[in-house]
Parts: structure tokens; C-alpha cells; sequence
């Protein structure tokens, strides 16, 4: 299969330079060395070229370091980049991993390449990238879309007001792009001696040799990469899927498909999780519909939330004026607790659930859907002001999350404060701002989730670091 037209852009009209050695792929967004379109298409044209593939990686280290990644981040990306650099060899494509920001990576490599093939994510720092790019390197460029299923700017040419808006859009373009993509036998294999760069054979060597905040630890329940990622699609598919429709929605369930870390670092594509999830013979018609509805509908809502949001990081543009403006009648109401960072992350709280939420996130770096919006709602009721709240949700999310620093996390954290939602009934602290009260845990059997919680920790606890 081809890769769809909407997916592909010229980034600047230079000319293939014809003394180039290799065309030159940088691996950013799309971790992966399957169902990954950048590189299909660095193989293609370069096969037409005559030329190997190289690709290549920059890792962001020391006081360069990626915004807000730790040693929980960091583990999980090696991991990664182990499997990505295995299986390119495999396939006769190099691959130059080196410590510098991906733009000094790309442009320093392209010197000597025909043309360079870019992947594509949407957050401000990957935008700053692609424009340093650009403007330095003298060869044709060429971007291409792989880690949505319908391209953000195919989907909507403007800031969609909630799922109901763009919901309609993405159905209209969703078979579209909803192709299998072969992998293109490499035709010159990359045997010349490869730039320089630094081993990723043994991960957890390089993972010491780095300069980074190892104050959150790397978590044994998520081990990264793109087989355990094709593993773990596999057998959710063939079991927990079913019923996905219906227990969603119930964190004890085990009913979701904990696929978020992988999409984020780029492990897995949703393409193909959806292709698989739609084939799958133990989903119901509604198991497909719901699943769908969220890889696709929400997950992609947020890309077009950060694509045409310039801070969204910040409260003052992520919140709609609605609620910042009922949020700051309500500023002066009386909290009945308020807590600092210190006190939210040990989970020591008067909410004793809410704390095994905490847990599950600190030790384990994930939660369920249903108890981040529980975890953030309440956050927003014990901070001094919705500010306060909105950027300490933030930094916790991204800073415990494996998933977290994603546009997910900052549309999801913008969601609790009123964006992609409506005004409701009018409650202290909140204003009109959705509520979510203790009686919402009631709909799950919390004591279920915290003996699962619990064997989780202990499982975090057992034997050496990951
Ligand atoms: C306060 C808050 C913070 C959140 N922070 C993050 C975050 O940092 N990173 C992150 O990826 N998600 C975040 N989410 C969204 C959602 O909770 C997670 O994507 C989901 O729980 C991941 O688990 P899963 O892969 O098992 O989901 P599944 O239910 O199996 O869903 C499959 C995929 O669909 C997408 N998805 C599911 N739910 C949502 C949703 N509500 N919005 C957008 N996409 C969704 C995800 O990519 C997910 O991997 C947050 C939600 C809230 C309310």
C-alpha cells in the first residue's frame, strides 16, 4: 500500500542533492521500526535513489534534557531505541544514535545525505525542531504523518470545540487512511562504517551513563518497546478487549488496553492498533465502536487541541473564557482542604481512595481513565486557585505518567478545568465547571482496585530496579 497523499509534505522545495550517501531518516515521534510511514518512505526513495537509509536519533541529556522526562521516561525510551536499532540491522538500515537535540542531529547527518525524511508530532519543542531544521539544512525535506490515523490538518483546518465537532470530520476521512502499510525491502543495504554514535545494545548501560533526574524511578510494570508493544496488542486483543464496550469504564475491570505509553514514545502506530482492534474476533460490535471512539475521536481531539493552541501548557489560552470566567467568581470559595505537592505525591490526603489512585500513578506510572478524572477533579477542589491547580495537575501529570508530557496530558489536564466540555450545574469552588464528586467512585469496586493497586506497588518493590 502506498502511503496516502494527505500524509506526506514538502517542507522546503531544494533539490535532491545527488552526491549524497544515504537518504537520511530522523526518528523522532514514531519510535518504531514497523507500520512506521516516515521510514517506508525514506526506504522507497531511496530505493529509487540507489542509496541505503540511515536514520538517526538525537537523546536529549544533561541540561539539554527533554522538558520534564526522568529516569521513569528515559528507561522506557531505550528500551525503545534497542528494539528500533536491532531490527533496522535486521534490515540492512543504520541507525546513529547520538546525545544532542534532534535538529543538531539531523542537520550535522544531512552534510552528507540526499534528502531527509522527517516524522511528525504535534508539541511545541518537536514545532521548534522542524523549524531549526529547515532553516539550517540545505536539502529537500520531506515530513509524513504516521502517528495519527487521520491527519490533524486532513481532520479540521481550525481549534475543534469537543468530540461532538470533530467526531463527524474524522468519520468522513477515517477509511481513508485506515490501510495496512507493507514494509519495502531495502534494496542497498547500509554496510559502509556508520557516523559516529553511541551503543544502545545494552539499554540499562546507557540509561547510566546519562546525565537526568532520577528522582522517579523506572517502573517494572511497563517494559518499553515496540515488541512488547506488538505483545501486549496481541493479547489484549485476544482477551480483555471483549467487553471493552461495557467495563471500560471500570478500572478493577482490567478491560483497557493500557496501549498510551506505547503511542506516546511512538512504540506502536495507531493505525495499526486499529486495523487490529477492528479484525479482532473477541470484540463486540460496541467493544469496536467504544475502542474506536477513543484511539481515534479523543486521542486525536488532542492533537488538534496542541496543534492550534500555541501555549497550551498555559492556563490562560488551554481553558476556554467560560470557565476561567466561572472559575474565578468561584476563586474565593472556602476549601475544605488544601494540600501541597509534598503531600498530594506521598498520598496523604483525608481521600483514601484518591491516595491509591496517587499510589498506582507514583510507584507504577499509570491510572485508569476513570480515576485520573476523579484525581484532577479533586486537585482543582484543594488548591488555593484554579491556577495553582491547573499547573501542579500538570506537573504531576507528566512527571509520574509513562504516558504523561503527551498531547493527551495536556488536553486531558486543560478538560478538567472546562475545555471540550460544557457549563453545568452551578456547585462552590468549580462554579459551572463539571464536578466530580466521591459518590462517582461508587460506580467501581474501589475495593477491588486498591488489592490490585497493592499487588502492583509490592510487584514495584520485589528484587533490584528495573
Ligand atoms: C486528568 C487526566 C489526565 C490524563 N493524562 C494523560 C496523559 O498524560 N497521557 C495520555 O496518553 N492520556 C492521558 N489521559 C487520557 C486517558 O486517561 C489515557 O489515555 C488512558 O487512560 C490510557 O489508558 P489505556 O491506554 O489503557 O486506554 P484505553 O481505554 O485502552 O484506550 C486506548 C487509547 O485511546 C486513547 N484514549 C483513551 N482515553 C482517552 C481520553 N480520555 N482522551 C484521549 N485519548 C484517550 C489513548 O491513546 C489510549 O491509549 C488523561 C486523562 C485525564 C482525565
Amino acid at each position: 500500500m502506498r502511503i496516502e497523499a494527505e500524509r506526506i509534505r514538502m517542507l522546503n522545495e531544494a533539490p535532491i542533492r545527488p552526491d549524497g550517501r544515504y537518504v537520511l531518516y530522523l526518528m523522532q515521534q514514531s519510535c518504531r521500526s514497523r507500520f512506521n510511514h516516515a521510514l517506508e518512505l525514506a526506504v522507497e526513495e531511496a530505493n529509487h535513489l540507489n542509496l541505503p537509509v540511515l536514520a538517526c536519533f538525537g537523546l536529549l541529556d544533561g541540561s539539554n534534557g527533554f522538558p520534564e522526562a526522568n529516569a521513569r521516561h528515559y528507561a522506557f525510551l531505550l528500551d525503545g531505541l534497542a528494539d528500533v536499532s536491532r531490527r533496522l540491522a535486521e534490515r540492512g538500515i543504520g541507525f546513529v544514535l547520538r546525545k544532542a537535540s534532534p535538529a543538531e542531529v539531523a542537520i550535522d547527518l544531512s552534510r552528507q545525505a540526499t534528502m531527509l525524511v522527517l516524522d511528525r508530532g504535534y508539541l511545541a519543542i518537536q514545532k521548534r525542531w522542524y523549524a531549526e531544521i529547515g532553516t539550517a539544512a540545505a536539502l529537500r525535506i520531506v515530513q509524513v504523518e504516521g502517528d495519527v490515523v487521520v491527519p490533524v490538518e486532513s481532520a479540521s483546518g481550525k481549534h475543534e470545540h469537543a468530540a461532538r465537532t470533530l467526531r463527524p470530520r474524522i468519520a468522513r476521512w477515517l477509511d481513508d487512511f485506515l490501510h495496512p502499510l507493507s514494509e519495502g525491502r531495502v534494496r542497498h543495504r547500509f554496510d559502509g562504517p556508520a557516523p559516529k554514535g553511541i551503543d544502545i545494545g545494552d539499554p540499562a548501560a546507557a540509561l547510566a551513563a546519562m546525565t537526568l533526574d532520577r528522582s522517579v524511578a523506572p517502573v517494572r510494570r511497563f517494559r518499553g518497546g515496540e515488541v512488547e508493544a506488538q505483545h501486549r496488542l496481541q493479547t489484549y486483543l485476544a482477551q480483555e478487549f471483549h467487553g471493552y464496550g461495557t467495563n471500560r469504564g471500570r478500572p478493577e475491570a482490567a478491560a483497557v488496553s493500557h496501549m498510551s505509553p506505547y503511542l506516546h514514545f511512538g512504540q506502536i502506530s495507531p493505525v495499526e492498533i486499529v486495523l487490529a482492534a477492528r479484525e479482532a474476533a473477541t470484540g463486540s460490535t460496541d467493544d469496536k465502536r467504544a475502542f474506536l471512539e477513543e484511539v481515534v475521536v479523543r486521542r486525536e481531539l488532542s492533537m488538534n487541541h496542541v496543534h492550534y493552541i500555541e501555549h497550551y501548557d498555559s492556563y490562560e489560552q488551554a481553558v476556554p473564557a467560560w470557565a476561567r470566567k466561572t472559575l474565578a467568581e468561584h476563586a474565593g470559595d472556602p476549601r475544605g482542604h488544601r494540600y501541597d505537592d509534598d503531600a498530594l505525591v506521598a498520598g496523604r490526603t483525608h481521600d483514601h481512595y484518591w491516595n491509591v489512585a496517587m499510589a498506582e500513578m507514583r510507584e507504577t506510572g499509570y491510572m485508569h481513565n476513570h480515576l485520573r478524572m476523579y484525581w484532577g477533579k479533586k486537585i482543582l477542589e484543594w488548591s488555593a486557585t484554579p491556577e495553582e491547580g491547573f499547573a501542579r495537575t500538570l506537573r504531576l501529570n507528566n512527571r509520574y505518567f509513562l504516558d504523561g508530557r503527551d498531547p493527551n496530558s495536556f488536553t486531558n489536564v486543560a478538560w478538567i478545568y472546562g475545555l471540550h466540555d460544557r457549563p453545568w450545574a452551578r456547585r462552590p469552588i468549580f462554579g459551572t465547571v463539571r464536578y466530580q464528586s466521591e459518590n462517582s467512585l461508587r460506580k467501581i469496586d474501589a475495593k477491588a482496585y486498591e488489592a490490585a493497586v497493592r499487588r502492583l506497588c509490592e510487584a514495584e518493590r520485589a528484587g533490584p530496579s528495573p
